[in-house]
């Protein structure tokens, strides 16, 4: 029976180390990390998208403005205006053109500089993603490789006890395993220095009486935990 407690201990350790792996932590850690990057990648491409339908806006604009400094230039050029009161308020038409031109393409510009850092903080949170899932992916191998080391021990200890419960009584097996259902899987506790080590209560004089009046075969149980106690050299009766 306490071949059979040991057992059942460990395999309750193991299934507790199962749960609390420190990669649990850091996988939840990580993916909220990448959730939160993977927002502000979306927000940041489409500020990049916005800024490009800007420059596009205002390279149309530019364009008709361009063509009319140039028809004028030309017509200046070859001398085709007869007229010089044309050709004066023409002259300051293009003046007047260049200008605009000008304003304009510093409106560009601008927008073309705050394309290039919206851009540039793309690349950044992509490599910042990318960073991130290679990292979660790490811990992810980490943990199954931890979770199968577990798994394995648990197993092996499965086997163990397969071997050990045909041999001991079927109806204790029954009790100490309904008990162990509501117990972390451990129906049983060693009686250690007056002590239930299921429960680490003190057994009470009284009850430590009853208990070593009990015949040797006799299944005696904490008062306080319910467990079914193992009696051994130790138990200070
Ligand atoms: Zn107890």
């Amino acid at each position: 029976m306490l071949d059979l407690q040991t057992i059942d201990s460990t395999l309750a350790q193991l299934e507790h180390r199962r749960r609390t792996l420190p990669q649990h932590a850091e996988i939840n850690a990580l993916k909220s990390a990448l959730a939160a990057t993977s927002s502000e990648l979306i927000a940041a491409e489409t500020a990049v998208s916005d800024l490009e339908a800007e420059q596009n806006r205002a390279e149309a604009d530019l364009e008709p403005v361009r063509d009319r400094l140039a028809r004028n230039q030309r017509r200046i050029a070859d001398g085709t205006v007869p007229d010089p009161k044309a050709l004066s308020s023409m002259v300051e038409e293009v003046a007047h053109l260049q200008r605009r031109i000008s304003d304009l393409e510093d409106a560009e510009l601008e927008i073309m500089e705050q394309l290039e850092s919206a851009m540039a903080t793309v690349q950044e949170l992509q490599r910042r993603a990318s960073g991130l899932e290679g990292e979660l992916t790490d811990a992810q191998a980490r943990r199954n490789e931890a979770v199968a080391v577990i798994d394995e021990q648990a197993a092996e200890r499965r086997a163990e006890r397969e071997q050990l419960s045909p041999l001991l009584p079927a109806d204790l097996v029954a009790l100490y395993d309904r008990i162990g259902t509501s117990h972390n899987g451990v129906g049983a506790a060693e009686l250690r220095q007056r002590r239930c080590t299921g429960c680490q209560l003190e057994i009470n004089a009284a009850d430590l009486g009853t208990i070593a009046a009990a015949a040797d075969d006799e299944v005696v149980r904490c008062e306080e935990c319910s467990r079914i106690l193992i009696r051994t050299a130790a138990s200070g009766l």
